[in-house]
């Protein structure tokens, strides 16, 4: 099969079941972004409220890059990953100081703000400008190993950087934001991950050399990953005249500049947690 088999039956599924989200109601570079970041590692429907905050509070760079710390870690409390709030804010600020207030139409650009990564910039800058730059990210690299029956290791880079080769020389003229959201959404709802793909549904099923041989569940080969790090704590409830005790976390590391409970490392009984706070 040639890749570019593909574009047409794809681009014409997505138009027929695209999903009716927010951020695809009006298109704008600034939208794009916003839904973009707060897509990573975060599941489409818990996204849908925050989005709608967000984009009421913060209609755009100009808010956000002036929005204090407080107020912008209210409006992604629950959503995790705050790193990803506070790049969005130096972000817009980049882009008042250097852009004009506008994202910019450029893909190298887009790479330049933080938080901005080949997948986002990718995105944004064919979703929202409509430039042929390929945004490859879980959905797609599964799609692809799939479609072509590749056993690589999608875990490594030099893969996906292999994927974002071949998406490029398939996008379609004029139309690379629908063609990367069509394989993205294509990943998201049939070709999708944990259990057997929805094939019966695919528009790509005759074309698609792991449903030929109907071993679709063995893509995509992804290297184990390292076992979870588990940490017991023990966590002090300190209470004097209904105040409870708070403390701020390290501005850098994990969950940086964040109010915890206070906490002492191991499982503690009362007695130990006296003895190690001493
Ligand atoms: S035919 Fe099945 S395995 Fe192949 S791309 Fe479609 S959903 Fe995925």
């Amino acid at each position: 099969m040639r890749l570019e088999e593909i574009v047409e039956p794809l681009l014409g599924w997505y138009a027929e079941n695209a999903r009716d989200l927010p951020w695809r109601r009006e298109v704008t570079p600034y939208r794009v972004w916003i839904s973009e970041i707060m897509l990573q590692q975060t599941r489409v429907e818990a996204v849908k409220g925050y989005f709608a905050r967000f984009i009421g509070a913060l209609p755009g760079p100009a808010e956000l890059a002036a929005v204090d710390e407080r107020e912008l870690l209210k409006l992604w409390e629950g959503l995790g990953y705050y790193s990803r709030a506070r790049n969005l804010r130096k972000a817009a600020r980049v882009i008042m100081e250097t852009y004009g207030g506008e994202l910019p139409a450029s893909h190298e650009a887009l790479l330049t703000l933080p938080g901005v990564g080949p997948y986002t910039a990718g995105a944004v800058a064919s979703i929202a400008f409509g430039l042929p730059e390929p945004a490859v990210d879980g959905n797609v690299l599964r799609v692809l190993s799939r479609l072509t029956a590749d056993n690589s290791d999608i875990a490594d880079p030099a893969v996906k950087r292999a994927a974002e080769r071949t998406v490029r020389g398939i996008i379609p003229a004029g139309r690379a934001g629908a063609f990367n959201q069509a394989l993205m959404e294509l990943g998201a709802t049939v070709c999708a991950p944990n259990g057997p793909p929805a094939c019966g549904r695919c528009p790509l099923a005759g074309l698609c050399a792991a449903h030929a041989a109907g071993n679709e569940t063995a893509y995509p080969v992804k290297a184990a990953k390292k076992a979870r790090r588990v940490e017991e704590r023990t966590v002090l409830l300190l209470v004097r005249d209904e105040l409870l005790a708070l403390r701020r976390r390290p501005a850098k590391g994990l969950l940086a500049g964040l109010w915890e409970l206070p906490n002492l490392p191991g499982a503690l009984d009362g007695a130990g947690a006296v003895e190690r706070a001493r």
